[in-house]
């Protein structure tokens, strides 16, 4: 008997047993299997772009993954975090907000995410005590272990279930230490006993130094790190030893040696020129093969398939090395100086670029004290412009001063969600005569609230709740420049409270402001464009359309804005630009597509 049904049968025959295994419905032991990834000795390591990487590789041998990321901290989710501190607030279409890992697992595998991918100790502990104020515990006191514990395992298996994945990919948050997630290593010990050998892979990443002064590698660091783990009951099969250089031969011996690894498992992780190589190194170093090795998933998978996507992909990395041309792109933001903030973005303008061929350089713009006459010396050498998302009062000047330049002066520019608002403000201003129009956002009592809160949502305010998050259909306007992009339809993912105010929808457009996409269902504006007789490429949205850029199939939005940046460098650029090519063929992409 295995030792899944040996435990259960405990529970079912005395019903007081020390173990808790809650389970969901249809679970299968065995069935799924689990990649724990855990960091040790520092964060920064790229930990989240390591384990999509390394789902990746097992996706394109055409097994199902579906990743779930595990965060030590108590909110229930991501929403009031603030990108200053944590990076960008991540939105999946089923409106979840969380971390911007979830980004980075939907572009590596090209997979809509849910909130079944994404677990906080709030909602755990929640969960636990909501069971235990409905009686869920029948007389017994509620504990770190199982309890505790129990609900993380149970996490997993749902995800199992709804997933019917052939691995569930789980990243711990932080590093083994930590006192946040050392229930969450505790949860992955035990899941380890109950799902039986070779069920569970442990892979731990961890640093080897090379300080300058020493000019070797040292190995101290990173054998504590994995002695820490091993405290924590935890053996891990796998190794991956991030460092500057390829860590050599004899410091992958002395990790070895130290953590019942054998040689052939502790793996070099260097630096390497871009995120994309690293699914190749991987596999070059044979990471993925020891996680199929030690699951012995290989009834499962598919060389064929695998072949397939790797020339994809390798043909994706090798357009990024080798773009001949160059744009600049602005980018106004608060942010300016923590790039986290704004990953999205910069990875949409990515695959865009490696599309068309070309590099996009980043250009950071701190909209803060521009104004229209300084605005032209800020803006000179870039050749297309971002107005990102933001929240307050900030900066709101500086970028309808700009927002006026793009639009008078043909510069590419697109504006996104508060960057929409600005623009729809520069153009009540400026070209509509509504001299005091603004968002209530940043002005109650101005006298043309052009941008404001619609009453539906003024409703949900007064309940304490706020934003209009996830994904939503739009119907686009036909003869536009989103209609080209979308066709009839688009879906994009949204975070927003404040709206265009219906009353000026009519003024706005008889100024030249074309609303090319619009709730299906209610009068909400969703992007507004300037037709192409007068402008190249002015382009806004209420919506985020970075979130749903993935490396093969990169956001019309920014695919348009990169190719106009590059007709106004060179203009053998070809005017129209195919916003739906056909796309590379991915063999195994939308497998495991999950269910909610
Ligand atoms: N602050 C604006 C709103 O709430 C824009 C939000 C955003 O840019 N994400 O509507």
């Amino acid at each position: 008997m295995d030792t899944f049904s040996l435990l259960s049968s405990l529970r079912n025959t005395s019903g007081d047993t020390e173990f808790y295994l809650p389970t969901p419905p249809g679970y299968q032991p065995g069935r799924t299997k689990y990649v724990v990834v855990v960091g040790t000795v520092m964060s920064g390591l790229g930990k989240g772009i390591f384990a999509s990487s390394l789902a990746k590789c097992l996706q394109d041998k055409r097994l199902s993954v579906a990743p779930i990321k595990l965060e030590g901290y108590l909110n229930i989710d991501s929403g009031t975090l603030n990108p200053y501190r944590h990076g960008e607030v991540f939105v999946l279409d089923d409106g979840t907000e969380c971390d911007m890992d979830l980004g980075t697992y939907e572009r590596a595998l090209d997979q809509n995410l849910t909130r079944l991918n994404f677990c906080t100790s709030g909602q755990i502990y929640r969960r636990v005590l909501d069971r235990e104020r409905t009686g869920g515990y029948l007389g017994r006191d509620v504990q770190m272990i199982p309890h505790v514990t129990g609900e993380v395992k149970n996490r997993l298996r749902e995800l199992a279930v709804a997933s019917m994945a052939d691995v569930v990919f789980v990243e711990i948050g932080g590093t083994v230490g930590d006192v946040e997630n050392a229930y969450y290593i505790e949860a992955m010990r035990e899941l380890a006993f109950e799902e039986g050998p070779n069920n569970v892979c442990f892979v731990a990443l961890t640093y080897v130094m090379e300080p300058a002064t020493l000019g070797e590698q040292k190995s101290k660091a990173a054998q504590l790190g994995i002695r820490s783990l091993m405290q924590c009951g935890v053996q891990p099969h796998i190794i991956a030893c991030r460092a500057k250089n390829p860590v050599t031969q004899k410091v992958r011996e002395k990790i070895a040696l130290y953590s019942n690894v054998p040689p052939d498992r502790v793996f070099s992780m260097h630096d390497c020129d871009t995120v994309y190589a690293i699914p190749e190194m991987l596999r070059g170093a044979g990471v993925d093969q020891a996680v199929i090795d030690w699951l012995e998933l290989h009834p499962r998978i598919d060389e064929e398939s695998e072949r397939r996507a790797r020339d994809v992909w390798t043909q994706y990395v090798n357009h990024l090395r080798h773009a001949k041309r160059q744009v600049t792109i602005g980018i106004t933001g608060k942010y300016t100086t923590v790039r986290d903030a704004y990953a999205s973005i910069i990875k949409s303008l990515e695959h865009s670029g490696v599309a068309l061929g070309c590099n996009v350089e980043m250009r950071w713009i701190d909209a803060g004290d521009l104004d229209d006459s300084t605005v032209e010396a800020a803006l000179r050498g870039i050749d297309g412009l971002i107005i990102p998302g933001a929240f307050g009062t900030r900066g709101a000047a500086g970028k309808i001063a700009c927002l006026r330049y793009s639009r008078e002066n043909r510069l590419p520019c697109l504006g996104i969600c508060y960057g929409f608002q600005m623009a729809v403000i520069e153009f009540a201003r400026n070209v509509c005569g509504m001299d005091d129009a603004n968002s209530t956002e940043i002005d109650t009592e101005c006298r043309y609230p052009v941008i404001s809160l619609l009453p539906e949502q003024r409703k949900i305010e007064g309940l304490g709740g706020s934003l209009r998050v996830g994904g939503h259909d739009v119907a686009i306007t036909p003869s536009t420049l989103a209609a080209e992009m979308f066709g009839e339809k688009a879906r994009l993912r949204f975070r927003h409270r404040y709206e265009v105010d219906p009353q000026y929808i009519q003024r706005l457009e008889a100024g030249g402001l074309v609303f090319s996409g619009r709730s299906p269902r209610a009068d909400i504006m969703q992007i507004l464009e300037l037709p192409q007789t007068v402008h190249p490429f002015f382009m806004g949205t209420q919506a985020h359309p970075e979130l749903t850029s993935r490396p093969l199939r990169p956001a019309p939005m920014f695919l348009g804005l990169v190719h106009a940046a590059l007709r106004r460098v060179d203009a053998s650029t070809p005017p129209h630009v195919d916003f739906s090519p056909a796309p590379i063929e991915q063999p195994a992409a939308r497998k495991a597509e999950q269910v909610r």
